[in-house]
Parts: structure tokens; C-alpha cells; sequence
């Protein structure tokens, strides 16, 4: 192999090398032309030291012909592999474009509808591989190309098993990083179909939040974390994130394989769904709102409630290109739904259907025991049946505000609204909904008040009690620190009244016991 001075060889096989494109864990790789057939290629070369580990030039052969045999729009394709000069190389598909890691490098956050449709490619591919018994096994942002024409490619199928010796790995840091890898590879289990799909979400929460699930300073932190680590959630990041596309990619990096998706070509199924859905209500942007009753709030998982609402002006996803405003979208939503049960039940003749009228009986008690269900197990669909926007506009606003950690916020604005739809029965149904919410807060919030400020409130008291005199000044200067922290932080709050009269008592009273 003869190199240029600047160490690129000038050709390798029956390739000419025109440049060098760039290097990762598994070697360099080249922009290449077929000699004979002018066919442009990208050119991997392998680490020399590969060559020389027992066993690596028959799992190679193997591995290659396999892989040889994928074809798929969404994965890139493999022309030949070879030996030049002791070094062993193979030729792919050219995509030109970027790698999904630059494009995070440069937006940080990609949009979320971006997001879905290159999941649904990422589906296909890793469809295709997984019928081939090929299982990826190292799914990450630099191994998703994305063509000129916004087409996504995966490469680098089955190459992290090639080379994922004890002693490459152990050694060589040879798979690169833990970031996307699942919890039974992390503890070098078997991996299957199910552990790509992990990796598929890993990759997903990268795209969405700008960061992967877990980070870490050092590969066994990472390794640990994926095995027992929990995760912030998307809506921590992206707090508009629709809530089906953050139950997808929850349920994509559960611990246990069994508990993700069943294989990618039922995922892809549902993300299809979805993004249909969105398409179809973004091209009804202009419909006016719903004329719908007050109902019974849907089932937490359905389906057809995915959207998560928010008032977040401006905020990701409501801007996105082509994105519909949220608040449309989901009215959209709900419409389409409402029309598809309407088409599926105008058949009078059911009416006189035995079955019909049990059903009836059926769905009316279920409807009355979710009616009772405390809203804040429910979904925020239900929300979006009731009729006044502003009012469901400020419902929706202070769980927004909870989802963002700030409670007292969103008590206050449940407080506001109850006072302000109190007698009007036209907003009967978001009294109902905002006082059970809010009754359901401050019940939370009182039960962690009490955990975190009861031991704060004996320990100062302890402190006050020091009988050691040489102790006793210090211990009544931390008393106080705490004390003044605890009125500082809570005077005003309604909630924390009785622990902050006890604070400012034990201040005003520090002998007292
Ligand atoms: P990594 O180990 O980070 O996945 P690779 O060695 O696979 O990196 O690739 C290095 C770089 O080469 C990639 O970041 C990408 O920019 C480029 N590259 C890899 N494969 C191709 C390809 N088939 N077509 C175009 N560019 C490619």
C-alpha cells in the first residue's frame, strides 16, 4: 500500500483513494474509486493489530459474507472486503451527507418529528438485519448517516461483534462507547434483537434532549449505570415533549429486554401511527376547536392520547418546520379519534344488538369509575374534552409547572383558576379536574414537608439541648443556621406554616424543651 506524505494511502485493493474521510474506533476510513468500474466507495481499514488476533481473519470472512447479503434502503451497503498489503479493509455504499452525531453537534436538540422518522428508518434497518439473524450490536449517533437528501443509512452492522475479543475490548477500547449499549451487554450477556432496541432508544433520548441517558466519567461508571442507573426523563430536558413519543423511548431502555418493544417492525408500527396522526392533524391546522362534551377521562396508555400538552410559548416541536401549533394538534387529534368512533358506530342497526347495548352498560361503568379517578393518574387527554381553552390553557399550565419540579407554582395557579371558574357551571368539569389536582398536590407535598422537615426540626432541637459547655456554642450556632434556613426557605408557604412557627419558636425560645 503506497502512501502520500500525509499518510493516506493512494490506493487500497482495487481502489483509488481520493481522500480521507474520517477515523473511529474500528479503524480509518477512505473515500475510494473502483479502478474498473469508477464506482465510488468508502473504504474502511481495519487496525493492523486486528490481523494478528487469533481467530479474527475466519470471523471476519464470515461475518462480512453475512453481512453481505443485507439489503436495505436504510442500511449501508457492503461491496467487497479484501487483504492489501497485510492490511485488511472493507469497501461500503458512499453516503454523503453527515453523521447523526455532527447534526447533534450542531442543533444540540433535534426536533422530534426528525426524531420519529429516523427512528422509523433506523426500524427498517435494523427489520431487515434482525430477519438476517444479524444483530447490530453497537447502534450509536456516528454510525447513522444521513444523506444529502435527508435519507438515513446505519451502518457498521455486526463489526463491534467482529472484533469484540476479551482482549480487544479488554485493551483496546475497541467498542468505542457505552453510552448506547444495553444492560446485558454492559454485564456481557447475550445480546439479541431486544438489545438494539435499547440502544435505539439511548440513541433517540440523544437526539431528543441533546444528551444520552447516562453519562459517565469512566466506561465501568456508564457500564453500572445502564445496568441499574434510572434515567431523567425527556420532559426533564424537553418539557414539551409529546408524552407517547417519552413513553416509547422509556419503554425502549427498560432493564429487562423483555419489557421493550417485541422487534422493530412492531415499533415502527407505532411510531408510523403517530407521525400519521400528526401529519394528518397538521394539515388540518386551521380547524376550529372541538365542540366536545366533558368525558370520561381515557386509559393512561391508549394509544390515541398521546399527546402531552403544554404552555410553553414557543417551545420546541410548536416551532419545528412544519410542526403544528400543540394546542391545534391535539384538539386535531382528538377530533380525528371522535370521527373515527362516530364512522365505526352509525350503524343503526346495532342499536337493536344485544351485545351493543351490554357494551353500552360496560363502557358506562368503566366511564364511571375513571370519572372518580383522581386526575393526576389519568392522562392529559382528559384536559382537552372540556370547552374553555383558557381555562384548560391554565390547567394544563400548572402541570406544566409540576413537571418542572416548581409545585408551589402550581398550586398557586390552581388556586387562581378554581376562584375564577368557581360558579360557572359551563366550567363544572375543570373545577372538578383542577380541585382534585390540587388536592392531590398538597397532599403530596405535606407528606414530603413532613420527611424532610420533621428530622430537620428535631435535630436543631437536639442541638439547642447540648449540655457540653464547650460544645454548646457551636451546636446553638448550627441550631440556628438551620432553623433560619428552614423560615428563609418556607415563610409564606401555607403548607409549611407549622413548621416554620416551631422554627421561629426554637429561634425566640432556644432554652425551651
Ligand atoms: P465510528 O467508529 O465513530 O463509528 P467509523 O470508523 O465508522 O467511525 O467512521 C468514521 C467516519 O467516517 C464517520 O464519522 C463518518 O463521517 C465517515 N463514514 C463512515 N462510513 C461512511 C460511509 N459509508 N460513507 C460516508 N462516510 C462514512
Amino acid at each position: 500500500m503506497t502512501l502520500e506524505t500525509n499518510g493516506t494511502p493512494k490506493e487500497i485493493g482495487p481502489y483509488e483513494i481520493e481522500r480521507r474521510i474520517g477515523a473511529g474506533g474500528m479503524g480509518t476510513v477512505y473515500l475510494g474509486r473502483h479502478k474498473e468500474s469508477g464506482k465510488q466507495a468508502a473504504v474502511k481499514v481495519l487496525p493492523s493489530s486486528l490481523a494478528r488476533e487469533p481467530g479474527f481473519v475466519e470471523r471476519f470472512t464470515r461475518e462480512i459474507e453475512s453481512l453481505r447479503k443485507l439489503k436495505n434502503p436504510h442500511v449501508v451497503e457492503l461491496y467487497e472486503d479484501g487483504v492489501s498489503d497485510e492490511t485488511y479493509y472493507y469497501a461500503m455504499e458512499y453516503v454523503e451527507g453527515e453523521t447523526v452525531t455532527d447534526r447533534i453537534r450542531r442543533e444540540k436538540r433535534l426536533p422530534w418529528e426528525d426524531v420519529i422518522q429516523y427512528a422509523i428508518q433506523i426500524c427498517s434497518a435494523l427489520k431487515a438485519a434482525h430477519n438476517a439473524g444479524i444483530i447490530h450490536r453497537d447502534l450509536k449517533p456516528s454510525n447513522l448517516l444521513v444523506a444529502t437528501d435527508g435519507m438515513l443509512k446505519l451502518t457498521d452492522f455486526g463489526v463491534a461483534q467482529l472484533f469484540a475479543t476479551n482482549k480487544l475490548t479488554a485493551t483496546g477500547g475497541i467498542i468505542g462507547t457505552a453510552e448506547y449499549m444495553s444492560p446485558e451487554q454492559a454485564q456481557g450477556k447475550r445480546t439479541n434483537k431486544q438489545s438494539d432496541l435499547y440502544s435505539l432508544g439511548a440513541v433517540m433520548y440523544t437526539m431528543i434532549c441533546g444528551r444520552p441517558p447516562f453519562v459517565g466519567k469512566t466506561t465501568l461508571d456508564l457500564v453500572q449505570k445502564h445496568r441499574y442507573g434510572q434515567f431523567d426523563k425527556p420532559s426533564r430536558y424537553v418539557p414539551d415533549i409529546p408524552q407517547w413519543l417519552e413513553d416509547i423511548v422509556c419503554k425502549l431502555l427498560s432493564k429487562k429486554p423483555e419489557d421493550r418493544f417485541p422487534d422493530a417492525y412492531v415499533l415502527s408500527l407505532r411510531l408510523q401511527e403517530v407521525l400519521k396522526r400528526i401529519e394528518r392533524a397538521g394539515s388540518e391546522e386551521t380547524a376550529a376547536g372541538l365542540p366536545i362534551e366533558d368525558e370520561p377521562e381515557p386509559a393512561e396508555d391508549s394509544e390515541v392520547s398521546l399527546m402531552r400538552t403544554t404552555a410553553t410559548a414557543g417551545a420546541r416541536g410548536s416551532s419545528t418546520a412544519g410542526g403544528p401549533g400543540q394546542g391545534t394538534l391535539m384538539r386535531d387529534l382528538m377530533k380525528m379519534e371522535i370521527e373515527r368512533a362516530n364512522q365505526e358506530t352509525v350503524l343503526p342497526s346495532i342499536f337493536n344488538n344485544t351485545w351493543f347495548l351490554v357494551g353500552c352498560l360496560v363502557f358506562l361503568i368503566i366511564g364511571g369509575i375513571l370519572w372518580f379517578q383522581d386526575p393526576a393518574d389519568s392522562t392529559d387527554m382528559d384536559s382537552l374534552t372540556a370547552g374553555n381553552s383558557e381555562s384548560i390553557r391554565l390547567l394544563e399550565l400548572a402541570r406544566h409547572y409540576q413537571r418542572l419540579g416548581d409545585v408551589i407554582r402550581a398550586e398557586k395557579t390552581l388556586e387562581a383558576l378554581l376562584v375564577l371558574i368557581k360558579d360557572d357551571e359551563q366550567y363544572k368539569g375543570e373545577h372538578r379536574r383542577a380541585k382534585l389536582h390540587l388536592e392531590r398536590l398538597r397532599k403530596d407535598r405535606a407528606e414530603r414537608l413532613e420527611t424532610f422537615l420533621k428530622p430537620l426540626l428535631e435535630r436543631a432541637q437536639q442541638l439547642l439541648q447540648t449540655e457540653d459547655e464547650e460544645k454548646r456554642e457551636a451546636a446553638q450556632a448550627q441550631a440556628h443556621q438551620i432553623l433560619t434556613s428552614i423560615t428563609t426557605l418556607y415563610r409564606g408557604d401555607r403548607l409549611a406554616t407549622d413548621y416554620v412557627k416551631q422554627a421561629e419558636a426554637m429561634m425566640n425560645h432556644p432554652e425551651e424543651k
